[in-house]
């Protein structure tokens, strides 16, 4: 699934190739891609429209268009942007033609990903803020900020760190990743982590994603940037799927159990378990 880091892969790869183009075309051949809204009204609401800009907030690509409307792209688990591709995706939802001849093409074999639309600065921020909490780039994110918002949880820090609510943009791959940097067990309770691990943990994060951008995403499953290209970030992988290997900082080997209903990597030495009260 795309996680920040591939999105934003995305978008710096396509806003160059968007910004001051319009939208001559629009073709929504999947239904499911833009409900309630009905393809016809989507098509309608897109169609010649100019592309001001196109931003991110966590996984979402924000394309903003003329007359302030925003669509709302989500990718989901395998949602693909190609870009004149030479053979057309299988399964494809969304073809868009631009004014410069160039094609712009939506495939999504699984279909859950979505477009949606937001009128306006303020229609922008309430869909925004309704779902998603702090982006981990912006400066108020640290520390002070996730003890904070974490005080009186119980739930396992990792699920924390996955609720979109919480923290922007932070998916299975990069939560294991920086719990692992930061020697952080994954199923502690969000409200029991301690200052000093959210302090070696929000530098994590921030570096994980970074590196993650900086070498165009991770593929794992199927994700290709804009030119069908694969990111190569699974190659620095330090503990997300090496279970069975030795731990790169203990030598110990690395455990895969279930967090957040996740298949997740740890190393119980690194990242010692909570101790757990039990009833008797
Ligand atoms: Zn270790």
């Amino acid at each position: 699934m795309p996680e920040l880091p591939e999105v934003e892969t995305i978008r710096r790869q396509l806003a160059p190739r968007l910004t001051g183009r319009t939208l001559e075309r629009v073709r929504v051949l999947d239904e499911r891609w833009c409900m309630p809204l009905r393809p016809a009204e989507m098509e309608r609401a897109l169609r010649g429209r100019r592309v001001e800009s196109l931003g991110r907030r966590g996984k979402y690509l924000v394309w903003s268009l003329s007359g302030d409307r925003h669509l709302l792209q989500h990718l989901r688990m395998t949602g693909n942007l190609l870009y004149d591709p030479a053979v057309p995706p299988v399964h494809t939802r969304v073809e868009i033609g631009l004014d410069d001849g160039h094609r712009l093409l939506y495939a999504d074999a699984r279909r859950f990903g979505t477009g949606q639309l937001a009128e306006g600065r303020d229609g922008l921020a309430a869909f925004l803020e309704a779902r998603l909490g702090l982006e981990p780039f912006d400066p108020g994110f640290g520390a002070a900020h996730l003890h904070a918002l974490a005080r009186g949880s119980r739930a396992p820090v990792k699920a924390f760190l996955l609720d979109q609510k919480r923290v922007a943009g932070v998916g299975n791959i990069y939560a294991d990743e920086a719990l692992f940097r930061a020697r952080v067990h994954p199923l502690r309770p969000a409200g029991g982590v301690t200052r000093a691990q959210w302090e070696a943990l929000a530098p994590a994060i921030v570096e994980t994603l970074e590196a993650g951008i900086a070498a165009n995403g991770a593929s794992i499953d199927d994700f290709r940037d804009l030119d069908g290209a694969y990111g190569s970030f699974q190659e620095e992988f330090l503990i997300h799927l090496h279970e069975g290997d030795p731990c790169s900082r203990c030598g110990a080997p690395v455990r895969k159990i279930v967090a957040a209903g996740r298949g997740t990597s740890v190393c119980e030495r690194c990242q010692p378990r909570p101790r757990v009260r039990r009833r008797t």
